[in-house]
């Protein structure tokens, strides 16, 4: 079959690959996939940079061993294991050849602390497909039975089906807090927080504020449901007070668009250090802070710390993939829902065959795109 292999370690260095279809094992099922979607992991795999190269070193033994590559996708179940009970939650749900599955990416333990107390999302021993083992930028993957999820090919075609996984961190990060009959305001207007603005407007916000850097997602942000959108400008020119000027610019315009309201549930999505203070100075008193975006690098300088966080009386949120499987019920209800669905295919502005992965790439770093599709197979 034909995958996609980071071979190398640096950038790029990735292969077309001709490599066996992977056996299935005992409590995993086989999938043939039909689609998979280019996730910012996969971009810093791509580029090799951040902390993804120190993971994936440590689980290929320095890629003596190529790693397939891709973590969001879907397919058709063509092999079940012989010790397989059930997929999803406590292999509730039967699972047969022929079944239309996505997949949670985390591999969870089950056994540790956090495990233990169902909070799966957080489990200390997870690994992840696509980074530890191999991926879903392939004609063929075996995954766990426990990582499939089912879907009615009957209500999700396959190019929402392959989203759902990228699509479920937008759904864990806006209804951690409930958004209905609040403002919401989302910096970063990246894939996730795209997502968010459908999620956010699914659930009954009040008003939803986008702010970005970039021009083309904003205007995806206005088709998806956003009722103002704000450009700001990601580098004014260097100093601390253009930066501060810039701050103050945003929160300003924020309380403007918010009015009568104010903005009671912020979602910071972009990881840029000068949203995470703005966000945090844009928030009102009392209210909420989801923090979903990563920066660079793992340290960051909170400017007003003491007034915007602590004298705020403001919670903050940190939030990490979806709640297995809590977040995998509310995407099946909110993806029953036709405009959603709609919504969700706005996003995905490019597809291209598996084989023009390099142009996914380079589509998809580039930033003048939504949601980057590889079509894997045909109908
Ligand atoms: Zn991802
Ligand atoms: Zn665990």
């Amino acid at each position: 079959m034909k995958a996609i292999r980071k071979v190398a370690a640096r950038p790029n260095g990735l292969e077309w690959a001709e490599i066996p279809v992977p056996p299935c094992g005992p409590d995993e099922v086989l999938v043939k996939v039909r689609a998979a979607s280019l996730c910012g992991t996969d971009g810093h795999i791509y580029n090799w940079d951040g902390t993804l190269p120190e993971m994936i070193l440590a689980a290929t033994d320095g890629l003596r061993r190529p790693l397939t590559i891709g973590h969001e996708f879907c397919g058709e179940v063509v092999e079940v294991g012989r010790r397989v009970k059930g997929a999803g939650e406590k292999a509730a749900e039967p699972i047969r050849a022929g079944d239309f599955v996505s997949a949670e990416s985390h591999i969870v333990c089950g056994t540790c602390y956090q495990c233990r107390n169902g909070q799966f999302h957080v489990c200390t021993r997870e690994t992840i497909i696509g980074v530890h083992r191999d991926g879903g930028f392939a004609e063929y993957i075996a995954i766990p039975a426990s990582c499939a999820w089912i879907n009615d090919p009957a209500v999700v075609p396959v190019e929402v089906a392959c989203v759902e996984e990228p699509f479920g961190n937008a759904v864990h990060a806006a209804t951690e807090y409930s958004p209905e009959g609040r403002c919401v305001v989302i910096f970063g207007a990246g894939p996730i927080g795209l997502f968010s603005v459908i999620v956010a407007g699914a659930q009954g916000a009040a008003r939803i504020i986008v702010v970005d850097a970039a021009e083309f997602r904003l205007r995806l942000a206005s088709r998806v449901g956003a009722h103002t959108t704000i450009r700001t400008d990601p580098a004014p020119d260097g100093t601390p007070q253009a930066h501060a000027r810039e701050r103050e610019r945003v929160v300003g315009l924020i309380r403007d668009a918010a009015s009568p309201w104010e903005a009671d549930l912020v979602m910071e999505m972009s990881g840029h250090p000068d949203a995470i203070d703005t966000a945090l100075a844009a928030v009102r008193r009392g209210g909420k802070v989801i923090l979903f975006g990563l920066p660079k690098r793992s340290s960051i300088t909170v400017e007003r710390y003491a007034e915007d966080v602590i004298f705020g009386g403001v919670t903050l949120k940190g939030i990490i993939g979806r709640k297995i499987y809590g977040t995998w019920k509310t995407t099946r209800e909110l993806t029953a829902r036709p405009e959603v669905r709609t919504k969700i295919r706005d996003i995905i502005t490019h597809t291209f065959p598996l084989a023009r992965y390099q142009e996914a790439f380079q589509k998809m770093i580039g930033r003048e795109s939504g949601k980057v599709v590889l079509r894997v197979a045909e109908d």
